[in-house]
């Protein structure tokens, strides 16, 4: 099995002991590409960086998350315009918006969410995007620069059946975590994860969050793991009534179109 995590926080400082490692573990389970998510100034830099150590392997996003959205200056979209240039940043992001946390004010989120948008129009680049507890807002701004952008994913995806349906007309990618392995919180999406189209759905573990609940054996960290990535890709095919094979192969092939990737050496690592 192969598969692609398209979206692992690498850079996070709970990878900082052991990072090699855990890019040895991910190769030993299949994960033949991953992409870092850059979600901050720094973050993007450093994704970037980290690309460049394992290139054809590793690659990265630039961008500024909502929760971040307040520290948004002039200065930083010069940076990730700049970032946005670089051939292993494969895509916009993160963006968009949260109004669960609403760590940053709301109309700071929308503003700076567009600017991230024209960043993805002006450099052609696939967008990486987040919205929690948004969707009216994300979806109208969304919809507003649709046209002028390249590929489109909502990350993570964890709203509902009718939003899932509004983003899949917009011609949007759907990103699935370990969240659909959670027997408290991800129960309603096993409703209607069959109804996203195999060639739009794409699977990321989100580490070091969202760890899968139901993960066997037991693993007593809290800290997810790229290379759990395999467990989420049986947990949505089994949800979806299909081959676990099946499902990696398809949403290997969607990533990679999706990033424009290049194909994996085999046998590295
Ligand atoms: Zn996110």
């Amino acid at each position: 099995m192969e598969l692609i995590d398209i979206g692992c926080n690498l850079t996070h400082d709970t990878f900082d002991h052991d990072r090699q490692a855990v890019i040895e573990r991910a190769r030993e389970a299949g994960i033949v590409q991953m992409v870092i998510t850059g979600a901050s100034e720094e973050g993007s830099t450093g994704a970037l960086q980290l690309a460049r150590d394992f290139p054809g392997e590793l690659f990265a996003t630039a961008g500024v998350h909502p929760h971040h959205a307040i520290d948004y200056t002039d200065a930083t979209d010069r940076l990730l315009r700049d970032l946005a240039q670089e051939d292993e940043v494969v895509a916009v992001g993160e963006t968009g918006l949260d109004y669960f946390r609403d760590f940053s004010p709301r109309d700071v989120q929308r503003n700076v969410f567009r600017r991230q948008l024209q960043i993805g129009v002006d450099s052609g680049k696939p967008l990486f995007l987040h919205m929690r507890d948004a969707h009216e807002d994300f979806y109208a701004i969304l919809r507003e620069y649709r046209d002028q952008l390249a590929q489109v994913v909502v990350h993570c995806f964890t709203g509902s059946r009718e939003e899932l349906h509004q983003y899949i007309e917009l011609d949007c990618h759907i990103g699935i975590t370990g969240w659909i392995c959670d027997e408290r919180r991800g129960t309603h999406m096993k409703e209607f994860l069959e109804e996203i189209p195999i060639n739009r759905l794409m699977l990321e573990t989100d580490a070091p969050y969202l760890k899968p609940r139901n993960l066997r054996p037991r693993v007593k960290s809290h800290r997810n793991e790229p290379c759990w990535l395999a467990w989420i890709a049986g947990t949505v095919a089994a949800v979806r009534h299909e081959h676990p094979d099946f499902i990696a192969e398809q949403t290997t092939r969607n990533a990679r179109a999706f990033f424009n990737l290049p194909d994996a050496e085999k046998g590295s690592g």
